[in-house]
């Protein structure tokens, strides 16, 4: 792989959606000295989501770019406690005891993540040449060939690759991989929610259930399953509500379908009192509710000079929250693997090594956390989310495997 200083122009990268991960690959590839255009569908005016989960795995990238999402509000995990339907704890852990991760896991608000990376992707000040970002600009075609993308309004525009970041319902995705391959009702979905944790507290009937600040926290009904774990400094309460699809009226794919909360009640109206007492704490104009996905494995993560990245390319259920992380594993990588002074000769080569070092572990995370979100017998149940967290601190402690690249971009790794 020739590098030839002498010929050391940026490259030009398209980014077809700007996400978590398409904004992750466009701040680091800026920070390489690299010419970045990020197309987005929305006018990201109203930004939106609930909290994400960030892994020892995302942190330390983040970290890496000058992003600290202690600064965002994020909190650290610090227990996990696990209920029964009926509210009866099951289980306690401490987490801090766990100190196998290299980076602290911390809940984030995910708009204050979002907001964060664009600023930083964009502003004037800081290394490399400040990302443009169009908003309102919707990617219908990407000629791989030529490095070309089309926009809704027929304007098009030629660079050395493109990142297809455009989510779970990706258009990059149908030529990289052909229409076939698409996202699929799992069966369950999700309705999702924020209550402040003061809210919680002030009942002196649940107020238990807000009593630990990080504390990650699940009730397990015999299909239905709620998990709660706090943002903002502790003050806000992330909820996730699970349930079969036949329960909801999700309809779209989108994050943001309506829902009630009479709806609600009436999906989780096995669960004990105390737990449904808290659920009508629930502001019904904030909560939504959210179909998950599923999609078989993608035979290749690019075509041409055009690679899929994020949910693009591998939509992940929501059991383990690492749905950000690994597009973040993702875009880093991308990002180790042009340096500045790469050439376009060599990215072909660049994206060939992309896909080997990406595509087992991206698809053995998914397939575990598809495992997680399987039903389980009563004595399983009491032990599902120790087993998930083992799995889960086995998967996210585990080193991006691009040691190699490390010396080569250390800003990005070290
Ligand atoms: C609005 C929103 C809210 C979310 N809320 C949560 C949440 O509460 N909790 C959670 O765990 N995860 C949430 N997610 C998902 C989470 O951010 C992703 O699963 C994860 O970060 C992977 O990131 P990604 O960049 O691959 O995809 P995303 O973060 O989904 O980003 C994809 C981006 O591409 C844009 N896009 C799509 N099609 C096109 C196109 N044709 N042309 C140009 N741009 C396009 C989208 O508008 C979006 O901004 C949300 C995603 C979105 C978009």
């Amino acid at each position: 792989m020739a590098q030839d200083s002498s010929k050391d122009v940026p490259l030009k990268v398209l980014v077809a959606g700007g996400g978590i991960g398409g904004l992750v690959a466009a701040l680091g590839l800026r920070q390489q000295g690299h010419d970045v255009i990020v197309f987005e569908r929305t006018d990201l005016a109203k930004e939106f989501g609930a909290a994400i989960h960030i892994g020892p795995n995302g942190h330390g990238i983040l970290k890496n770019l000058g992003i600290f999402p202690e600064e965002l509000g994020a909190n650290q995990f610090e227990k996990f406690a696990d209920y029964d339907a009926q509210g009866e704890l099951k289980n306690l852990m401490d987490l801090l005891s766990l100190d196998v991760w290299p980076h602290k896991w911390v809940g984030c608000h995910r708009v204050a993540l979002h907001e964060k990376l664009k600023e930083k992707a964009i502003a004037l000040e800081g290394p490399g040449i400040p990302v443009t970002l169009k908003t309102s600009s919707i990617v219908v075609d990407v000629d791989p060939e030529s490095a070309t993308v089309v926009l809704e309004d027929g304007s098009k525009y030629t660079g050395d690759i493109v990142l297809g970041a455009d989510g779970v319902s990706s258009n990059t995705r149908k030529i990289v991989v052909g229409p076939e391959i698409k996202p699929r009702g799992s069966g369950k979905s999700l309705f999702r929610f924020m209550i402040p944790r003061e809210a919680i507290q002030k009942n002196p009937r649940i107020a238990h259930f807000a009593q630990y600040n990080g504390c990650m926290t699940s009730w397990h009904g015999e299909v239905c399953r709620l998990v709660m774990y706090p943002c903002v400094n502790n003050t806000l309460m992330n909820f996730g509500a699970i349930h079969p699809s036949y329960m909801s009226p999700a309809k779209g794919e989108g994050w943001d379908q309506e829902a009630s909360k009479e709806k609600l009640l009436e999906v989780f109206g096995a669960f004990g009192p105390q737990v449904k007492e808290m659920l009508d704490l629930v502001d019904s104009s904030t909560l939504k509710v959210w179909s998950l996905l599923d999609m078989e494995r993608i035979p290749r993560w690019y075509k041409g000079r055009l690679a899929l990245l994020g949910d693009a390319a591998h939509p992940f259920m929501p059991y383990q929250g690492q749905g950000a992380c690994v597009a973040m594993e993702d875009a880093a990588s991308i990002v180790a693997l042009l340096p500045r002074g790469t050439s376009k000769d060599d990215i072909l080569e660049r994206l060939a090594l992309y896909q080997s070092i990406r595509d087992e572990r991206a698809h053995r995370i998914q397939a575990s956390t598809r495992n997680s979100g399987q039903d389980l017998g009563e004595e399983e149940k009491r032990q599902v989310d120790c087993e998930i967290l083992q799995r889960s601190s086995k998967n996210i402690s585990e080193t991006v495997p691009v040691q190699e690249f490390r010396s080569a971009v250390p800003h990005v790794w070290n």
